[in-house]
C-alpha cells in the first residue's frame, strides 16, 4: 500500500465492466484491485474472482449477442 493510500485511503476507479452489476475497480495510486461479488459487496480482486469475472463476462457477452439477434429477427419479421 502506498503512503498516500495509507493516509487518505484508496482512490478507486472502474477498470472493467464485467456485467451491469459487476465491475472491477483499481486504485489509481497503488493499483490495488477490487471487484463486486455475488452479494454486491466490494471484495479484493483475487485470482479466484478474476476467474469468476471472466466467466461472467463471457456469459454476459453471449447473452447480449443473443438479444441483438432476437431484435434483428423481430425487425425482419415486421418488415416482411
Ligand atoms: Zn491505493
Amino acid at each position: 500500500m502506498s503512503v498516500f493510500c495509507n493516509l487518505f485511503g484508496h482512490k478507486y476507479e472502474v477498470s472493467k465492466k464485467v456485467t451491469y452489476h459487476v465491475k472491477e475497480y483499481k486504485c489509481c495510486n497503488c493499483n490495488k484491485q477490487l471487484t463486486t461479488n455475488g452479494n454486491g459487496q466490494l471484495v479484493e480482486l483475487t485470482p479466484k474472482y478474476q476467474e469468476i469475472n471472466s466467466i461472467l463476462s463471457r456469459i454476459h457477452n453471449k447473452r447480449q449477442a443473443r438479444l441483438r439477434r432476437e431484435e434483428l429477427h423481430i425487425a425482419y419479421k415486421m418488415t416482411s
